[in-house]
């Protein structure tokens, strides 16, 4: 982070400065504008959301990131996030939700072609249909999931005051499960691999295979998924995140864009500001950083402040992956394509694992998803026309080493073969309704949201880093918190939001025990 050259002080004081209006900072400055809290809100790019955001190439404006939303439900029936929504006076007034038909469609290079439905009950059916002779281990299967579904709504309902002995005595699975691969629980259940497969697709949502994917989040992620289906915001993630800043000034909060911060100030080991590039002081005695920790304790504070041991929590996980994305306008609607489902998960084989080995290899994908955005919404993107987006997965780290000569040569070859996979199994002439297309890259992930390694999720979401272990908010100084992917229940979009709020919620529980 560059130093700034002068400085001024701005005499503005609130109670907690936020570092950040990506979903975590969203999350904390919401739940603390439900508070009697006075909260300053600083974002460096001069739009909110982070990686929840659009972008527009010629006709089309792209969703960013989204793919589909958890925990919304309906109206009727609201997941916890929508529930959030609705205190904070975002929905349903100033944002809407379309619901996505189906949960997703899986297709093999072999011919085999699936689509999978939203529901517990269908979803089951739809396995026992596909693999009739995995009947007992379906089933088994499907009582360990409801199993962990219930321990885990059982935690949300006690908002973090959990009995260990309740959860040893009555969801014994949650214990067992902590410590399991996705994999450990296939192998309880069944071995055939396009079974495993067809459930595991959605595994790039957590960015690791069974092998290594902490089964507690993924089975929490699909369950919930199955019961409250996935929902997409109409205006995309921006529409989200400009809501989100909306209701944060209306209770009353302040926001600052184009604020980059480069110091949190420390007065005798306490917290007492921050400074932005450009030498503006703010002062708070608590501050919410929803920039990566790594860039929070290495860079924004001073040298020396922090316990090695906590140094050592910080660096000690693995990093895990950055995204790579095609994103494409194509000129046909999804009815002249047979465009058909939101969601498509493109598939070489069954070997997850080689999968996963390809994020490290910039040379051949083999697995990625096609979002096709009109089948959520039609008017996405003009009468006529088709928002088609690609993406996979690939290690930050691996782009970073590429020569800067080579870097559009390897980025645009590396889309190709995305196109290819396309051509192969869902839309052999592709390459003739390409009216636009704009290709992100690790690199491109990390200029924009300066988080190390370009990584979408935070560190990797392995049983070592599983909700119930993550790196918390709470840090060793006093009064300086952590909000985002990085932390608490991890990366995606309600995980981030609920892990700001968390955030909030243990500053004003400290401030009230009078320790801030
Ligand atoms: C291609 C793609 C597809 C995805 N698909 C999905 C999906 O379908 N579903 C899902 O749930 N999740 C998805 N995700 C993941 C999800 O978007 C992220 O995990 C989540 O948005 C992370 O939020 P965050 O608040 O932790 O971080 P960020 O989005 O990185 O926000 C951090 C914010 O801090 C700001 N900032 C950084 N440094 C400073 C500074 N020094 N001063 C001031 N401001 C600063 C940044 O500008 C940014 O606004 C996807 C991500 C990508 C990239």
């Amino acid at each position: 982070m560059s130093q700034s050259l002068q400085t001024t002080e701005t005499n503005e004081d609130f109670d907690v400065i936020i570092i950040g209006a990506g979903l975590g900072g969203l999350g904390a400055a919401c739940q603390l504008g439900l508070s009697d809290k006075n909260v300053l809100l600083l974002e460096k790019h001069n739009v909110p959301g982070g990686f929840a955001t659009s972008f527009v190439r010629g006709r089309f404006e792209f969703e960013g990131a989204l793919h589909m939303l958890s925990d919304i439900g309906t109206p009727e029936d609201p997941g916890a996030l929508y529930r959030f929504f609705k205190r904070i006076g975002l929905v349903p007034d100033l944002l809407k939700f379309k619901h996505i038909p189906e949960y997703y469609r899986s297709i093999f290079y072999d011919g085999y072609d699936t689509v999978i439905p939203y529901g517990v009950e269908e979803y089951f059916n739809k396995l026992l249909e596909l693999f009739p002779s995995e009947e007992d281990g379906i089933n088994n299967f499907r009582e360990i999931c409801e199993a962990i579904y219930n321990g885990i709504q059982y935690i949300g309902s006690r908002r973090g005051k959990v009995s260990q002995k309740d959860i040893i005595k009555d969801h014994p699975w949650i214990a067992r499960v902590v410590g399991l691969t996705l994999q450990d629980i296939f192998d309880k259940c069944f071995n055939n691999k396009r079974l495993i497969s067809v459930i595991s697709q959605p595994w790039g949502f957590l960015g690791l295979p069974p092998s290594r994917c902490s089964a507690y989040s993924f089975l929490g992620m699909t369950m919930s998924y199955l019961d409250k289906g996935g929902a997409f915001p109409e205006g995309r993630s921006h529409a989200l995140t400009s809501g989100m800043v909306k209701c944060f000034q209306k209770m009353g909060g302040t926001v600052k864009f184009n604020a980059l911060v480069s110091k949190i100030l420390l007065k005798n080991d306490k917290i007492y500001g921050v400074e932005l590039l450009d030498g503006k002081r703010f002062h708070s005695k608590a501050i919410i950083s929803n920039v990566n920790p790594i860039c929070t304790i290495m860079q924004l504070l001073p040298d020396g402040t922090i316990p090695e041991g906590y140094k050592k929590k910080i660096y000690a996980p693995e990093i895990g992956p950055s995204g790579f994305s095609v994103y494409m306008g194509l000129n046909a609607s999804p009815q002249e394509l047979g465009l058909k489902e939101h969601e498509t998960f493109i598939n070489k084989d069954d070997d997850l694992d080689a999968a996963y080995d390809s994020f490290r290899k910039i040379r051949d994908p083999r697995y990625i998803v096609a979002a096709c955005y009109n089948n959520i919404d039609p008017t996405i993107s003009p009468q006529g026309t088709s928002q088609l987006v690609l993406t996979t997965l690939q290690m930050g780290d691996e782009w970073q080493i590429i020569a800067p000569d080579q870097y559009h040569k390897i980025k645009d070859n590396y889309a190709d073969k995305m196109i290819q996979m396309v051509e192969n199994t869902i839309l052999p002439d592709i390459r003739q309704y390409i009216e636009v297309a704009e290709v992100a890259s690790p690199l491109t992930y990390y200029r924009y949201s300066k988080n190390y390694n370009g990584a979408i999720y935070g560190y990797h979401q392995d049983v070592y880093n599983s909700p119930m272990m993550r790196l918390k908010s709470k840090t060793p100084i006093k009064g300086l918190y952590l909000a985002g992917a990085w932390t608490n229940f991890g990366g995606g979009f309600s995980t981030s939001i609920l892990g700001g709020r968390v955030a909030a919620g243990l500053y004003l529980s400290d401030n009230k025990e009078g320790e801030i």
